[in-house]
């Protein structure tokens, strides 16, 4: 991978298999309000100490060079990004990112009416909301805390705030919330938020079992045995993660994201880097390679724009059966940030 010419960077972030990398989610911080099953693994995690985190000047650098590569679009995400304090001025130093276009932010609700206007005003462009349950015992079952007002408050800050997208991500599980799927699609008839199915993943003590998971073929045909689901122009042709439908009458959308049934690896273009420094090319994978003391050493932007080209050669070219998933990951999603 050429990275330099002169003192110019002219590459992109392309990996082993062509894939252009033009996406990085940013972990914010490994905390969390919430204790969700799926994500959070039963024995708990043991938060790192704060000096370990990556401050917001070593994101905001890492974010810079990231952007001469290539990137594009930032999604900040957690634990739970909005337990760190200084999340607009963050916002805000990252939209000023030259070749930014656009930073997202994906969040359990929780805290977001409090910032909501302090982050559209600091230039974040669009939010996703985490709901399980529109069901109050159901949601504690899941998240472990009686906070439901406060995410649907969220919900509703959100739309009032006029983000350029509102999204809703439900984990579907079976016997646990798959009877509340057409509950959430009757949001979408009022509300203009996009609603979408996410098909449960195994990660690292979340006790996933195949057995749990309800496939985007069985969510889509549940849904079409009640609703019109029409397919929005290029679902099915673009490298689009999410499958996206409108439904006649409907403010809002539909969409299916079919992470285990379908895996979308052949056109993956996402980064992460955790609230620690590890940069990780794939979800499923350990990081190959760890940021933070090079950025604390004050080593080059060289330095770092080759550590981080590491990163991107050592991307496999897919993961393999879901099975697998589990014991391959070192890190839970509370960890990794989704
Ligand atoms: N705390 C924030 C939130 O909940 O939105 C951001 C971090 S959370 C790890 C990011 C996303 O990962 C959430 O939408 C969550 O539902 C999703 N997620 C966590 N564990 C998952 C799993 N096992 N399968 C599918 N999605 C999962
Ligand atoms: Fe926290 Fe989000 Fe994980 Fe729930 S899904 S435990 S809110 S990080």
């Amino acid at each position: 991978m050429e990275l330099l010419a002169g003192n110019k960077p002219v590459s992109q972030l392309i990996d082993r298999f062509g894939r252009i990398h033009d996406y990085l989610r940013i972990s914010v911080t490994d905390r969390c309000n919430l204790r969700c099953t799926y994500c959070m693994p039963v024995e708990g995690v043991d938060w790192k100490p704060s000096g370990l985190l990556l401050e917001t000047e070593e994101i905001v650098r890492v974010a810079r060079l990231m952007a001469e590569m290539g990137v594009k679009k930032i999604r900040l995400t957690g634990g739970e990004p909005t337990t760190r304090k200084d999340l607009p001025l963050l916002v805000s130093r990252l939209v000023e990112v030259p070749g930014i276009e656009k930073v997202c932010l994906t969040t359990n609700g929780v805290l977001f009416s409090k910032y909501a206007q302090d982050l559209k005003r600091a230039g974040l462009s669009s939010v996703n909301i985490s709901l399980d349950s529109l069901n109050r015992e159901n949601f504690i079952r899941i998240a472990r805390r009686d906070l439901l007002t406060s995410v649907l408050k969220s919900l509703n800050s959100a739309l009032e705030c006029d983000y350029q997208q509102v999204k809703l991500n439900m984990v579907v599980m079976a016997g646990i919330n798959e009877h509340e799927m057409t509950d959430f699609v009757e949001l979408a008839r009022t509300k203009p938020v996009n609603v979408r199915f996410i098909e449960y993943m195994p990660f690292k003590g979340n006790r996933w079992d195949p057995f749990g998971v309800v496939t985007y073929n069985e969510m889509r045909s549940r849904l079409e045995a009640r609703y019109d689901l029409r397919a929005l122009p290029d679902t099915f042709i673009s490298n689009r993660v999410a499958e996206d439908f409108m439904i006649p009458g409907f403010l809002g959308k539909v969409s299916f994201i079919a992470s285990m049934s379908n895996s979308f690896c052949s056109t993956c273009s996402r980064l992460r880097l955790t609230a620690d420094g590890a940069l990780k090319a794939c979800l499923f994978f350990p990081a190959q390679v760890h940021l933070r003391e090079s950025l604390r050493a004050n080593q080059s932007d060289e330095v770092i724009r080759r550590l981080i080209a590491d990163a991107v050669l050592s991307k496999p070219k897919g993961h393999p059966d879901p099975s697998e998933l589990e014991q391959l990951n070192d890190l839970s999603m509370i960890e990794i940030g989704g």
